[in-house]
């Protein structure tokens, strides 16, 4: 029966990272596997108070299908957020879907033909490569440093590749890397962008996230031709169960997105958009995401901290301000699967680097997550770690 399978059907396999942290889901392991929100930080009595009170004040409606745009209260309060943070943007502008791996997804079916050139970081987010993927994208990775995606090279693949439809780029605490792109390098990323006409779609879920340095504008604040897609989401500032994320765009591109979201699934969870809105009219999103901040300050220093103290010397590794992951490269012949199952046997996880890639071209990388394990854990699993990488290392 597999040959009734579409062709595209072999375009994108399972996930890797998926089969990886199935591994790490035995409760003996310590894994900074995942990128995983700390469940302890959901406001679990405050979302009890905002269902009781989207039920008993908008009963039915609560439970009735509803407009594939999203809720008018909930898309206002984004379209604050979005002027907050430097875009100016109306409820027009505003598209909710069900978390941001939706626009994603809807970004890959509106713009993608076979074969078109996808232009992104080296590495990048894995789901999203699996998205274009499905698409028949072809990948051009841009190389980074620790001031994000290098802009001479960007011009350079911009050159060479002169059809290219979009840059995909996460340019807040990315992920994988933790890495964040300077507001110099977001300024000359939409010059480059408007003088080869290139869309960027800007998939931001962890600006919200930052925990330390100076605030930057996201890269569509910048923009001067409408060219930027604006991608973010509620998962790491408020609970990624809701799946509630959204688009910001010029309204002729959210027209287009609206009429692909109704395909794909008439329209965005109705209770769970209310239940969001509600709890950001009667408490203080904001006092809750200063909470989340501190606790993955705290993790994300403990974590540095053991990497300084029982990492062998001839690494390096990102530093990020913000967001869940830290970026670890071993040296040049080391394989990152071989670490990964090694560590596996001291029961403590992360992910290889290698699926970051999608043309698959390193594999000596690990990324480290932070925000799922308490302080204890990530001491007690970076000296497990540390001694695998000392024992590898030394060979
Ligand atoms: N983009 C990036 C870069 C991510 O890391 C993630 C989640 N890990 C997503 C998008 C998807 O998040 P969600 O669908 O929960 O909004």
């Amino acid at each position: 029966m597999k040959d009734k399978f579409a062709q595209r059907a072999s375009l994108v396999k399972s996930s890797e990272t998926r089969e990886i942290l199935k591994v790490t889901e035995r409760p003996e392991v310590i894994s900074f596997a995942g990128g995983l929100p700390a469940p302890e930080l959901f406001p679990v009595e405050a979302m009890n108070d905002a269902c009781r009170a989207v039920l008993s004040e908008d009963g039915a409606a609560s439970l009735q299908y509803s407009t594939t745009e999203g809720y008018i209260p909930l898309r206002e309060a984004i379209s604050k957020r979005m002027q907050d943070i430097g875009i100016e943007s109306t409820i027009s502008n505003i598209l909710i879907t069900s978390g941001s791996q939706q626009a994603i997804d809807l970004t890959g079916r509106l713009f993608l033909n076979d074969g078109d050139v996808v232009i992104c970081e080296s590495p990048t987010y894995l789901a999203a490569i699996n998205v274009f993927k499905s698409y028949n994208a072809t990948f051009v990775e841009v190389d980074m440093d620790e001031d994000g995606m290098i802009m001479e090279e960007l011009e350079k693949k911009l050159q060479e590749n002169p059809q290219a439809k979009f840059i995909y780029t996460i340019p807040d605490f990315q992920n994988p890397t933790g890495r964040t792109l300077t507001r110099e390098r977001r300024q000359r990323m939409i010059e480059l962008a408007n003088a080869y006409d290139v869309l960027i779609v800007e998939d931001n879920p962890y600006g919200g996230v930052r925990f330390a340095g100076e605030a930057l504008p996201p890269v569509k604040h910048f923009d001067t031709e409408n060219r930027v897609i604006y991608i973010s989401t509620f998962s790491k500032i408020f609970a990624p169960g809701l799946r509630i994320g959204w688009v910001c765009a010029d309204e002729a591109f959210i027209d287009k997105y609206v009429a692909f979201k109704q395909v794909a699934d008439l329209h965005t969870d109705s209770f769970a958009q209310r239940v969001t809105a509600k709890y950001m009219e009667l408490y203080d999103i904001e006092a809750h995401i200063q909470k989340i901040k501190a606790v993955y300050k705290e993790r994300c220093t403990q974590m540095l901290s053991c990497l300084e103290e029982f990492f062998p010397e001839n690494l390096s590794y990102s530093k990020p301000e913000g967001g869940l992951f830290i970026w670890v490269e071993l040296p040049q012949g080391i394989d990152s699967a071989h670490i990964f199952s090694e560590c596996l046997k001291n029961n403590v996880a992360c992910v290889p680097g290698t699926p970051f890639f999608p043309n698959g071209t390193r594999n000596n990388a690990l990324r480290l997550n932070y925000s799922n394990m308490s302080a204890e854990q990530i001491v007690e699993g970076m000296k497990r770690m540390g001694d695998v990488l000392h024992r590898e290392l030394a060979r």
